[in-house]
């Protein structure tokens, strides 16, 4: 680690250790700058931690390794198609940009793990683009972005909340550190990075921005708490999408394991207590939350053994589900119904409707036609989940080098945001414009922009 600027404690303080921060702390490091990463909880990762850790990337040279054609441009639209028109469209064209040297420069110089997904797009793209660790888990991701770190002399300050930004004449000068472990102190420096996410775990600032999510659980990380929002917001920086999120349609209950949205997108479909089906799952597992959310508290995810077993085989974490039990195997439309505690005859018509939309290739009732493995057959497998809020997608503006923008247009001096402090990719508003990938994507695209350009402050 170099040593500090005249005047400062170390050059770049970065808050929130979860994959923005992380990035930023790498970028800025590499950049030859000193940095403090300082993380709230006792513990580093934040929802980075408990994702799929996959980051979409369009023209990374696994993409060309695995014959799959893609530009920036092909990505912008593909994510701009699913979010509908919003207020960073800017972001939106900029990360796609970015993000084939972001994910080759994560794996060849920083040695994170990160391989391109063949076996499914997911919400919003056209072309396979999600790169993740082997096993899918966040986890991994953190722990080789916290290696990469290390090797370059940063280490995590766990247990240290920011507590508030200093200021000089308008411009961001250092932070304001307290807690418990940390005691009450300042740390002055040449930038500050606000890596904290948004205000998922903010009941308050939920009911503000997102009413529609209010009553909905959050199953995503407790150090979620809004409060770089509120600071960047009282320095003057313009707020955009703040209406926008990510939801999830089925998380396993109790289990609180996320169901492979795969076994939804090969022909598996949800059911509402009644045995009905809730609507047309094709619109991806974030906009269907709302879709669930609004119909009912617990909803069924009904697939079969041949989803089951393919997707154990490529998702570690839909594996320990079925091996703690969270995958029941049902016998025909009575088995599934006893599972539910329904009436055999609505989970009946909701499985014809399945068979006769895949043996044809014409819409079910809800209007979905896509079963890309046909009828589901015997047995057949449930597994009870309930719909959550993930993380929010609004925040702050920012500019080409993440540095935070205010409403006149001017950036804030001294101050840089990445991830879910920022106004996401996602559209204005509600959970549908959300493309797999589109948290990540802000998170380590502007962390590395943000600690490049921070260096040099
Ligand atoms: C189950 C699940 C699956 C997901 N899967 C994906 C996926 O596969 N791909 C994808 O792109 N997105 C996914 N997402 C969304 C993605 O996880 C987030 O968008 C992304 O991790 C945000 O990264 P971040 O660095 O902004 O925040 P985080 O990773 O949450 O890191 C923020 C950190 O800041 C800390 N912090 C907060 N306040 C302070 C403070 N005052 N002082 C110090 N530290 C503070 C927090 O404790 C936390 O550690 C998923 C989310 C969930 C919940």
């Amino acid at each position: 680690m170099t040593s500090p600027g005249e005047g400062r404690d170390v050059d770049v303080v970065v808050v929130g250790a979860g994959g923005g921060g992380l990035t930023a702390a790498i970028a800025a490091a590499e950049a030859g700058a000193s940095v403090a990463l300082l993380e709230k909880l006792d513990r580093p990762g934040g929802n980075t931690y408990v994702s799929t850790g996959s980051i979409p990337a369009a023209g990374t040279r696994y993409q060309r390794a695995a014959g799959v054609e893609d530009v920036p441009e092909r990505m912008a639209a593909d994510l701009l198609r699913q979010s509908g028109a919003h207020d960073a469209e800017h972001l939106v064209r900029l990360l796609a940009g970015e993000s084939a040297g972001l994910v080759e420069w994560l794996v060849e110089e920083h040695g994170v793990d990160l391989r391109l997904i063949t076996d499914y797009r997911h919400v919003g793209h056209s072309v396979p683009r999600l790169h993740a660790p082997p096993d899918r888990r966040g986890a991994s991701l953190v722990r080789d972005l916290v290696a990469a770190a290390g090797r370059l002399g940063v280490e995590v300050v766990a247990g240290n909340p920011v507590a508030g930004l200093l200021t000089e004449d308008d411009a961001v000068t250092g932070v304001r550190v307290s807690g418990e472990r940390s005691g009450d102190h300042v740390l002055r420096a040449g930038a500050v990075v606000l890596a904290a996410n948004g205000f998922g775990n903010n009941k308050k600032m939920i009911e503000r921005w997102l009413p529609e999510a209010a009553a909905t659980r959050y199953l995503g990380a407790e150090g979620s708490t809004g409060e770089a929002v509120e600071w960047a917001e009282a320095l003057g920086a313009r707020l955009l999408n703040m209406g926008a999120y990510q939801g999830y349609a089925a998380v396993a209950y109790p289990h609180g394991s996320i169901v492979s949205w795969t076994t939804v997108e090969k022909g598996g479909f949800l059911l509402a207590p009644d045995g009905s089906r809730i609507g047309d799952e094709s619109v991806g597992y974030s906009g269907f939350a709302a879709e669930v959310a609004r119909r009912t508290e617990q909803s069924w995810v009904v697939f079969d053994t041949r989803i089951r077993d393919f997707v154990a085989g490529n998702e570690p974490e839909f594996a320990d589900l079925v091996a703690f039990g969270g995958v029941k195997e049902a016998d025909g439309a009575e088995g599934i119904a006893r599972v539910i505690g329904c009436s055999p005859e609505a989970v009946e018509k909701a499985v014809a409707g399945q068979r006769q939309a895949a043996e044809s290739g014409g819409a079910d009732v809800t209007g979905r036609s896509d079963f890309p493995m046909g009828p589901l057959r015997e047995p057949y497998c449930c597994v009870r989940s309930v719909p959550a809020l993930f993380h929010t997608q609004g925040g702050v503006d920012v500019g080409r080098h993440a540095q935070v923008v205010r409403e006149n247009g001017r950036p804030v001096r001294g101050l840089y945001a990445v991830g879910g402090v920022t106004g996401g990719l996602s559209g204005r508003e509600g959970a549908r414009g959300y493309s797999s990938g589109n948290g990540l994507l802000s998170a380590v695209g502007l962390g590395r922009l943000a600690g490049a350009s921070a260096a040099l402050a």
